[in-house]
């Protein structure tokens, strides 16, 4: 955890942070509410080899001038006369430092001596500051390079799949965690123990009552609200199309892993496995129905595989993505199509051309007759001109209140799930802001000559300004392109990389057939191999209900 001072240099210098000055961290920029700041990492440098370095900055000194450029170039940033800074991280050195202005180079991204496109590879040896295991566990992706594999070229990504998060928390944070609808349950102290401005690093205590790694010396608790276990070391080694080939049939995103983002963490779909009284009609999307169940980030892990079902607002602090101009690539999807941010031009967001259903107005070609029932669904979700057909498996009334599975309460409004969307074609224009239906587009991309087909993570503006996630969120509900068997391999699930870990669909199917959430169910089976009757009981299901719908031992 950082301390009270660093967050007023955070301020100080408009959020562009030293954070290896906080926390022992490589350089990381991070990004608060304040006016946007040009993509950078703040480096110190100075005349040892010492590649990280730890400056504290007077909590007084907010004249602190940071001129940051697109490219290298050189920042005044004022410093305490004497280091007093001390940290957990090995990696870090205490540069004694004069109390005038020190030169700082600001590279725009991490050290260009080797380039890994927009990877970010770990050079510096860096450990999460938070979380370890018996060993220090490096953070972001450990390499990147290029395998050909039966005449494909593929990128080899091996990760840890630990973040290396720095979040300050912002005024609408704070409004989040104070209006939480059940702090007795989700807060040790029945509130949180932050306030807006504190700096979190990843997995440190804000006073969430964390299931599962309570209280436990190095895996980090009360950064996660009670249900999702906590992040562990990944073992990931995964394959990614390098040159993407669209798809004659494009397939479901599905669950599980759909692909990584940069920092080497897993890119989740829209879903979580759960559909309205297990009848796989009317199915959950994860940030609505996981919304009180994510960190501030917001992510969570699933069997210790942390992963973002939407925008990664901590990464997004990271690559310094402030708006003002095409967002950079932040994940690959697995079928090797970049991932980009929020953004198509300054102050320009990408535009999901998936639209609400509207149940309310009795002749609304995508309602059901009658005002705010779901008694039909659309015969393709792609084209509502085809209408609707009735179901059996009605769903819950629009202004119904229904539980999620961590028991927290949501009215069940119009967009609350899967199968209230529908693809607009008419808001697939062509315009720049523009994406089809998995969420993608033609066009230019930071760093990359030609126009390239890449996906967005989608947000729009909601009430009072604020910037919510827009289902389909990042990728889907289909790829745009083919999804390799090489791409998923080795060790199984797509993106997991584990071994052992099996497909996420028949997890889903097995979770659906316990009555318990997919997340849930990965969280209770744990690491590989799964010990059947522990998670039995960790999910009050009969294990030998549990062992035959997993099938044979050790594939989860
Ligand atoms: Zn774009
Ligand atoms: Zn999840």
């Amino acid at each position: 955890m950082l301390t009270r001072r660093c967050a007023a240099c955070l301020s100080a210098i408009l959020c562009m942070v030293l954070v290896a000055g906080c926390g022992g961290a490589e350089p990381v920029a991070v990004q608060g509410e304040e006016p946007p700041v040009p993509t950078a990492a703040v480096q110190v440098e100075s005349t040892t080899t010492t590649t990280t370095a730890a400056v504290q900055v007077e909590p007084t000194s907010t004249t602190a001038a940071v001129q940051v450029e697109p490219t290298s170039t050189t920042a005044a940033v004022q410093v305490e006369p004497t280091p007093t800074t001390t940290s957990a991280s090995a990696t870090t050195t205490v540069i004694q430092t004069e109390p005038t202005t020190t030169t700082v180079v600001v590279p725009a991204a991490e050290p260009a001596e080797e380039d890994h496109g927009p990877w970010m590879v770990n050079t510096s040896g860096r450990v999460a500051a938070v979380i370890h295991d018996d060993a220090p566990i490096r953070v972001n992706v450990q390499s990147v390079e290029v395998v050909e594999i039966d005449g494909q070229r593929y990128q080899r990504v091996v990760a840890t799949g630990m973040p290396d998060y720095v979040h300050v928390v912002t005024g609408s944070d704070e409004a989040f965690l104070l209006g939480r609808p059940r702090p007795g349950n989700d807060f040790t102290s029945g509130g949180p123990s932050v306030v807006a401005g504190d700096v979190l690093q990843f997995g440190s205590d804000l006073g969430y009552r964390s299931t599962g790694c309570s209280r436990t010396e190095g895996t980090g608790y009360g950064f996660w609200p009670p249900g999702p276990a906590c992040p562990t070391r990944q073992a990931r080694t995964l394959d990614l199309p390098l040159e993407p080939v669209e798809a004659a049939t494009p397939v479901a995103t599905g669950l599980g892993s759909i692909g990584l983002w940069v920092n080497g963490t897993a890119i989740f779909g829209w879903g979580d496995g759960q559909s309205w009284q297990g009848q796989r009609v009317w199915s959950n999307l994860a940030p609505a129905a996981e919304a009180y169940d994510m960190d501030l980030c917001p992510g969570h892990s699933a069997m210790g595989n942390y992963h973002h079902h939407s925008h990664p607002v901590c990464l997004a602090d990271q690559l310094g993505d402030a708006g003002t101009a095409h967002s950079t690539i932040y994940g690959f999807a697995m079928d090797g199509v970049a991932i980009a941010g929020p953004w198509v031009a300054d102050g320009v967001l990408a535009r999901s051309s998936w639209k609400v259903r509207d149940y309310e107005d009795p002749g609304s070609s995508t309602g059901c007759g009658s005002p705010g029932e779901r008694t039909c669904l659309l015969v393709d979700q792609l084209d509502a001109a085809n209408g609707t057909v009735p179901t059996d498996a009605i769903g819950p009334r629009t202004d119904a209140v229904v539980q999620s599975q961590s028991g927290n309460s949501f009215v069940a409004r119009a967009g609350w799930f899967m199968e209230d969307w529908f693809f607009d074609g008419s808001l697939d224009n062509g315009s720049p802001e523009a994406l089809d239906e998995h969420n993608g587009h033609l066009g230019p991309l930071p760093g990359i000559a030609e126009p390239t087909y890449h996906y967005h993570t989608t947000r729009r503006t909601g009430p009072d300004g604020v910037l919510v996630d827009a289902f389909p969120y990042v990728v889907g509900p289909t790829y745009n392109g083919e999804v390799s068997a090489t791409g998923m391999a080795p060790g199984g699930g797509p993106g997991e990389g584990g071994p052992g870990d099996g497909g996420p669909t028949d997890l889903a199917a097995v979770a659906e057939a316990l009555g318990v959430t997919f997340d849930a169910l990965r969280q209770a089976l744990g690491p590989p191999p799964p010990d059947i009757d522990a998670a039995a009981a960790a999910l009050g299901v009969d294990p030998e209900d549990l062992r035959r719908l997993m099938g044979s031992p050790g594939r989860p």
